[in-house]
């Protein structure tokens, strides 16, 4: 763990700046990587107004702020990750983007240099058979908005060694989250108990069984969860929840995974919850 002090973290999305925004908090020099100057951009903006709120509401000092912000540098040149002594990939949600960026990694990063993934739904072991540190892959799974949440999923694929995984899940407590120990499946523990909830409630509404604010009333209330699951799947996306559905059904192969055809027709019309101005309720932006 001493030696992890430079941290390379793919990808400045969502999920991308919050694990920078957390690894600088900490002390860790950060080389954040992105494909185009502008996604770069945004991410480092998105940081460094997190940084200030955070500051705002005195969880930091503003010298603090200042001090993580400032270590964090921003690259497009992935080459640049080549000192880094541990690196995260926070990418786009594709097999095939995943599969060339940790063919490439592997050939930049030092060896014994960990390689770890946010995958939600890619299978570790598939992408550590892509490189030539099988046992130095892991999945590192945040949870979104990354400065907030405390849990971190730590997936071991097939190969991955003990040391690894002690090393990922020291690094995980380093950042003051919680590391919960999870093997490699579809969905991991997260999505896969998750998105089941989820598509069990939009079928209860294609089934006229409730509407969308009974069904989540019924969760808040009854079941204390901070937000009902229709309003949870507008917020991460309808999209987002079908490709994990599809994820479930073809990797475990069980019917009850089945997505809901409510929830295929939705998406098909575009309506992807908050992010579209439309789900299962309606949002103000981009009517
Ligand atoms: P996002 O679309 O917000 O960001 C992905 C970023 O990756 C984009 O800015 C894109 O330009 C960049 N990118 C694409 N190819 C790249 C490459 N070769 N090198 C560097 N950057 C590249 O997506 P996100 O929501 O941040 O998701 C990222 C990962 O985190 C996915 O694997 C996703 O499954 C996972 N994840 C997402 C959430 C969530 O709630 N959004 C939660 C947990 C895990």
């Amino acid at each position: 763990m001493t030696d992890i002090r430079t941290v390379g973290v793919l990808g400045a999305g969502t999920m991308g700046n919050g694990i920078a925004h957390v690894f600088a908090r900490s002390g860790f020099a950060v080389r954040l990587c992105e494909v185009e100057q502008r996604f770069l951009d945004r991410g480092l903006s998105t940081i460094r107004k997190n940084l200030s709120r955070e500051a705002e509401k005195s969880k930091i000092t503003a010298a603090d702020a200042d001090a993580a912000f400032a270590r964090i540098h921003g690259t497009l040149d992935r080459a640049a990750l080549a000192d880094c002594d541990f690196l995260v990939e926070a990418a786009t949600e594709r097999f095939e983007i995943k599969r060339d960026l940790f063919q490439d990694i592997d050939r930049i990063a030092r060896p014994g240099v960990i390689l770890a993934t946010n995958t939600s739904s890619i299978s570790i072991t598939r992408l550590a058979a892509q490189t030539s540190r099988p046992g130095r892959v892991i999945g590192m799974h945040f949870f979104n908005p990354v400065p907030v949440m405390q849990l971190v999923e730590v997936i071991r694929g097939l190969a991955t060694s003990q040391e690894t995984f002690d090393t990922v899940h020291a690094l995980a407590q380093n950042l003051g989250k919680t590391p919960v120990e999870v093997n490699d499946a579809p969905g991991f523990v997260s999505n896969r108990v998750l998105m089941p909830l989820l598509n069990e409630a939009m079928y209860a509404v294609m089934e006229g069984v409730a509407t969308p604010e009974a069904v989540d009333q019924v969760f808040k209330l009854g079941m204390a969860h901070p937000m009902g699951p229709l309003t949870l799947a507008d917020f991460i996306g309808l999209d987002v929840c079908l490709d994990i559905m599809r994820v479930l059904h073809d990797g475990l192969g069980d019917p009850k995974y089945r997505p809901c055809p409510l929830l295929i027709r939705m998406v098909d019309a575009g309506w992807l919850g908050r992010k579209s101005g439309r789900g299962f309720y309606m949002y103000d932006q981009k009517q």
